[in-house]
This record gives structure tokens, C-alpha cells and sequence, in this order.
């Protein structure tokens, strides 16, 4: 990064990082990737992608260039737009667009001789050492040999684990292709349907994804209240539009049937089909279930156990910091946490943690500023999250905000989702597509 200003660092704590900067984030997802193309920018002294433009009146702060060494660690070998999954298991053609290898994201790649790409490795974090700065590193396919990565800030985007079909099991883009295709075979060959289980948002996006496709394919969704999204924190409105639309769509829905067996048996012609038993004594014939009713849980295992609640959430401050806890952990002011991991009010979505990824970046790079120019960092803080929700059914979308209420139509599946479940937003919205070729030649 050779046209990188290198600040003299104050002589004040030995011990101190020193540029290039080491900051290793563990989870290459939305927040994740969010936290590294925006540290990247600041570093590189541009305004961060996912900032917010100054308001009028306002001049955009000083820019503060400063040479970083960014590594992202991932165990899959490309970044999911998990928010697709409902499409990717119906169609094969969306399921190669919904996974894109690391390799391939050309933001992840130098704009410039002098400046260095985002390093990415495939392989897990199993555990990390806050007092020392180190995690401890598994490669994928190197079997249980671990290695060491140093460095000075640490942001942990690990997500959520949840099981198939709601996300990805696979870890490589050729497998999960692979299984995307076995899934949609097995769903859209079925003569006596396919049976979805779970009605929040996952099974009404599977079940109404499929029956867009498939329009022939009986495909019923089972849920075990009398109301879809019975867990979120939504208005009854947004519930029981959602379940018109559903209907709307050709899928029939049965509410407050709690599944209890499926086995295997014969349809009157002889041929095997599932018997799928409900505890109400209901029964129907069924080639697939799918069951969408996972619980996932937060992956922090190799986090310290004292900054997460109890369910396995990280306590994060305002600033997205660890919790400071009178410092039982370490450096804590050096470690963030961002998306769907992070214990904070508001309903889990993809937005939210681009946007975290975004103020971690702005904090650690306050962080830089204060270790090389001794000035007082100014943090961002995330607000409370209203719960919120924008929810695909087929060709259409129901969306909730507390300022702009329920809204429900085409239209409504078009601002929220475009025409590819969101991923274009997103893939823009990050900037994947790396920089205009105009951007590129300037910076040269
Ligand atoms: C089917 C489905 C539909 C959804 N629809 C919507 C929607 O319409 N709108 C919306 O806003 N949100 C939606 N969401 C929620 C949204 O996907 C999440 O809020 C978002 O993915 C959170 O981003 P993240 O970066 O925190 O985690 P993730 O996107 O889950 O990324 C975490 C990354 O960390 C990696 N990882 C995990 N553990 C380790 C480890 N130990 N070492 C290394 N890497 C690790 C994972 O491989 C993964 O790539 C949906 C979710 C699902 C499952």
C-alpha cells in the first residue's frame, strides 16, 4: 500500500498495534463482508460504501488513509445470499447465481498496485485468544491441523447456524449445487405434493417460491398456531396478509396442525408416497416434507463464554464492541461483533447487518485514528431496531415498518426484492461488482 500515509504511532503503550493494521473478521456473509470493503475504503481514505452521505450544510469528515491487512475467514468457499434460499431451492438456474465464490466477488481483488486486496481463507475459527490477539485457525480439507492468526481488531459475523433446507449445509459452491438440484428433483416430481412445515418466514417463502414455479405441484404449508409468523413481534395485520397472499398463490395452508409422524406407505395405486400424521388425527399423502422449522443458534462457540447470554448471543455495546464487563475479557474495545449473532432488539435481516458491518468499520477505524494521531475517536451507535419485515409470497411481497405500516402487491415484491430475491440490492448495495472502471483509472 505504497501510497498509504504511515502515521508515526504515539509512544505510549509498546504493546500497541502499529500499521499495517491486522484486522481479521470471521464470517464472510453480509455483515462480514460489509465490515471488510468499508474498513477497506476508509483505509483507503473514500467514503465508506455504507455510510450515509453528509447532510447539507454538513462537509464529509477528513479522510485518514492508513495501511490495513484485512483477512476474512469463511467455512464455505463463497458468499450465500441466504435470503435466496427459498428460490435457490426451486430453481437450479438461481440456485448458481445465489452462491459466488470468493474468488470471483471482484471487490475482494486490488483497485490498485497500491493497495491490497481482502484476503480470504477457507476454513473455520475455532477458538480466539483476546488477551494474546490470536485465533486459532482450522483450513478446510486440512484435517484437525490448526495455525494461528494474528491480529489487532477482531470482528466475529458468524451468524446463525440453521439447519437444511433454511440454509446451506454444503461448504463448497460445486456441492451445494449439487444438492440444491437433488432438492428441487425430489420437491417438483412429487405427484401427491409437497408438504412445508413451519410458518414463519422461511417455510411461507419455500412453500410460495415453489408453488410459483411449479404452479401443478400441490404444495401445502402446515404451521402449528392459527396465525403465520406467530413468533415474530408483528402486527396481526402483517400476519393475515401474509396468509391471504399465501392462499392467493394456490398454496393451501393448513394452521394449527402440529405435524407429529411421517413414515412411509402405499397410495390406493400401490405407489410409495409418505403418510404424514398430525396430532389433531389428520393425515395426507406426500412425496416430501420439508421442514422449516429449525430454531437456529448463534455460531459463537469459539467466542469467550463470558460475552455471550445465555442463549449464545454476544452481549455487544452500542458501538458493536464486546461488552467492556470491568474487563474480564481482554482488549474487549479491540473485538466487535455484527449481525445476526449480536443480542440487539429488532427482527434478524440481511440489512441490518450490512449496516453493523458499516459502524464496526467506522469504530475500528476510529480506533486507528486514536492510536496514530492521539485524536479522541468519535463511534457510531447503532439505535434500537423496530420490529420489521419484508417477506416474498410468490410474485408478491408483504413489507412492515412502524413509520410506513403494512404494505402488501407486486409492487411492494419489486422495491423490496427486485426481480432476483434481493440479491442485485445487496450485490450492489455492498458494491461486489467491484468499482466503475472510471473509479479505477482515478485511483491509479
Ligand atoms: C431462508 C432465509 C430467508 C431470509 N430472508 C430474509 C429477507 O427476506 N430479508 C432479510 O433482511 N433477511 C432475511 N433473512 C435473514 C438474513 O439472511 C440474515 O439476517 C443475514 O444472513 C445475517 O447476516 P450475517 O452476516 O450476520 O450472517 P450470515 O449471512 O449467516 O453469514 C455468516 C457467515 O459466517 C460463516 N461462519 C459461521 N461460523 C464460522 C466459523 N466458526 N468460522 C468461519 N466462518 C464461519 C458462515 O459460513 C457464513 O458465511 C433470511 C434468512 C434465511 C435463512
Amino acid at each position: 500500500m505504497g501510497s498509504i500515509t504511515e502515521l508515526p504511532a504515539l509512544a505510549v503503550d509498546s504493546t500497541a498495534p502499529l500499521p499495517p493494521f491486522k484486522v481479521l473478521i470471521v464470517g464472510g456473509g453480509y455483515g462480514g463482508l460489509s465490515a471488510a470493503l468499508n474498513i477497506q475504503d476508509l483505509c483507503c481514505g473514500r467514503a465508506p460504501r455504507c455510510g450515509e452521505p453528509p447532510k447539507e450544510g454538513e462537509s464529509a469528515p477528513e479522510p485518514f488513509q492508513v495501511a490495513v491487512d484485512i483477512t476474512v475467514v469463511d467455512e464455505r468457499d463463497g458468499f450465500v445470499h441466504l435470503i435466496g434460499m427459498p428460490l435457490a431451492l426451486a430453481d437450479e438456474k438461481y440456485a448458481e447465481k445465489a452462491w459466488v465464490k470468493y474468488e470471483d466477488i471482484a471487490a475482494l481483488r486490488p483497485r490498485s498496485s497500491s493497495e491490497g486486496g481482502i484476503r480470504v481463507l477457507h476454513g473455520s475459527v475455532s477458538s480466539i485468544d483476546p488477551e494474546r490477539k490470536v485465533a486459532t485457525y482450522v483450513a478446510r480439507g486440512g484435517g484437525v491441523q490448526t495455525s494461528e492468526l494474528e491480529y489487532d481488531y477482531l470482528v466475529a459475523a458468524t451468524g446463525l447456524r440453521r439447519a437444511w433446507p433454511a440454509a446451506p449445509q454444503a461448504m463448497r459452491q460445486k456441492q451445494f449445487r449439487f444438492e440444491a438440484a437433488q432438492h428441487i428433483h425430489a420437491a417438483t416430481e412429487a405427484k401427491h405434493g409437497v408438504v412445508v412445515v413451519g410458518g414463519g418466514a422461511v417455510g411461507i417463502e419455500m412453500a410460495s417460491e415453489l408453488k410459483m414455479l411449479y404452479p401443478n405441484l400441490k404444495v401445502t404449508l402446515v404451521h402449528s398456531r392459527d396465525a403465520l409468523l406467530s413468533s415474530e413481534p408483528l402486527p396481526d395485520d402483517v400476519k393475515s396478509r401474509s396468509l391471504e397472499i399465501l392462499r392467493e398463490g394456490g398454496v393451501d395452508t393448513l394452521m394449527s396442525h402440529r405435524l407429529d409422524t411421517t413414515e412411509e406407505t402405499l397410495d390406493p395405486q400401490g405407489n410409495t408416497c409418505l403418510r404424514v400424521r398430525f396430532t389433531n388425527g389428520h393425515t395426507l399423502l406426500a412425496d416430501k416434507v420439508i421442514m422449516a422449522v429449525s430454531s437456529p443458534v448463534p455460531s459463537t462457540t469459539y467466542l469467550p463464554p463470558q460475552i455471550l447470554n445465555d442463549e449464545g448471543y454476544v452481549r455487544i455495546q452500542p458501538t458493536l464492541g464486546f461488552p467492556a464487563d470491568g474487563g474480564a475479557t481482554p482488549h474487549a474495545q479491540d473485538h466487535f461483533a455484527i449481525g445476526d449473532l449480536a443480542q440487539w432488539s429488532g427482527i434478524k435481516r440481511c440489512g441490518g447487518a450490512m449496516h453493523m458491518g458499516y459502524i464496526a468499520a467506522h469504530n475500528i477505524h476510529q480506533l486507528m485514528r486514536q492510536r496514530l494521531q492521539g485524536a479522541e475517536p468519535v463511534f457510531q451507535k447503532l439505535n434500537e431496531v423496530p420490529p420489521m419485515i419484508g417477506l416474498a409470497v410468490g410474485t408478491k411481497a408483504v413489507a412492515y415498518w412502524p413509520e410506513g405500516g403494512m404494505t402488501s402487491g407486486e409492487d411492494v415484491l419489486k422495491t423490496f426484492f427486485g426481480d432476483d430475491l434481493g440479491f442485485s440490492i445487496c450485490w450492489n448495495y455492498l458494491q461486489l461488482g467491484g468499482p466503475k472502471k472510471e473509479e479505477v483509472v482515478a485511483e491509479v
